[in-house]
């Protein structure tokens, strides 16, 4: 069951570290992982939305927008992460108005454009460089007082004549015309002062953040929201498993990913055929 089947891999260009694949793109590897799944008898349920788990007895009910109910005693979480917000006045107002997430599918919108990165850490280090290729102006903005992008990439972007970057810079306000973003309001934390920077477009670039709200009521989850699970996928609670992006598991991946979805598959069967759930 999914929201939007396919994940975050939709949102990437080009995957380059899929063992045996030398390149593909998030949409080819989606649309193969959909045709293997058709492929044996499961069904796949899309756009539904989970909004809660019920432990009754040995059985959970999982309960989906729109009313309808599934009742299994076993289930595997792998909602994944999304793209962690400012939560400044005008971010949600703009989304897709000028406020973007994912620069290698908003980026060509902004061709000759000046947009703001905000976050210096790898992934806004990275959407600066590859946005440079496409806007006119890219801006970066940075909280802390220095860069946290590994050193290759603050090399690469300081050869690049359209990228600014700014330190010690907060976002206080995304501001727009009630019909797109004409610009940003921004404090220097040293110094307290604020001003407007007049631009098209926001990529907000600050991390992401593990979907597991809806779940933290039933199984133990981290400091970061990522759901504690063993080294077989198993949560704390019996018959409710875990994988990829939504857990504790180092290093997120696809390859990752891909093969914890298998062990808490594994997991999940050799439970049920020991009896335990
Ligand atoms: C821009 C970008 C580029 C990347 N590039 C690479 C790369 O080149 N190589 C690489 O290895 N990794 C890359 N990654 C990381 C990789 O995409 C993730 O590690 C991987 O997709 C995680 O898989 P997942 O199945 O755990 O979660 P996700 O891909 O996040 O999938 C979660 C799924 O759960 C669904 N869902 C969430 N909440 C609910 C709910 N309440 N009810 C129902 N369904 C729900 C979502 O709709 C989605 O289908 C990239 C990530 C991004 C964002």
């Amino acid at each position: 069951m999914a929201e939007k089947a396919g994940g975050q891999i939709k949102e990437t260009v080009g995957i380059e570290n899929m063992i045996s694949i030398l390149k593909t793109t998030g949409e080819q590897l989606a649309s193969n992982l959909k045709l293997h799944m058709q492929d044996y008898d499961i069904d796949l349920f899309e756009h539904r939305r989970v909004e809660k788990i019920e432990i009754k007895g040995k059985n959970k009910v999982v309960l989906v927008n729109g009313g309808e109910t599934y009742i299994s005693p076993q289930v595997i979480i792998a909602t994944g992460a999304s793209w962690r917000k400012l939560n400044v006045p005008g971010e949600s107002d703009y989304i897709g108005k000028g406020v973007a997430f994912c620069p290698h599918c908003d980026g060509p919108f902004y061709k000759g454009k000046h947009v703001a990165v905000i976050g210096g850490g790898n992934s806004g280090i990275e959407a600066a460089i590859d946005l440079a290729g496409i806007c006119y102006k890219v801006t970066v903005f940075e909280f802390l007082d220095d860069l946290k992008a590994d050193q290759v990439l603050q090399e690469k972007v300081k050869t690049l004549s359209n990228v600014e970057i700014h330190k010690s810079s907060q976002t206080l306000e995304i501001t727009g015309n009630n019909e797109k973003v004409n610009g940003i309001r921004i404090k220097n934390r040293n110094t307290e002062e604020e001003r407007v920077v007049d631009l098209d477009g926001v990529f907000v670039q600050i991390g992401l953040v593990p979907n597991s709200s809806i779940f933290k009521d039933i199984v133990n989850t981290n400091r970061f929201g990522e759901i504690e699970t063993d080294n077989h996928c198993r949560t704390n609670q019996p018959g409710i498993y875990a994988a990829g992006d939504v857990t504790t598991v180092p290093y997120k991946q696809i390859v990752i990913s891909m093969g914890e979805g298998a062990k808490a598959a594994l997991a999940a069967f050799e439970d049920r055929t020991r009896g335990d759930i």
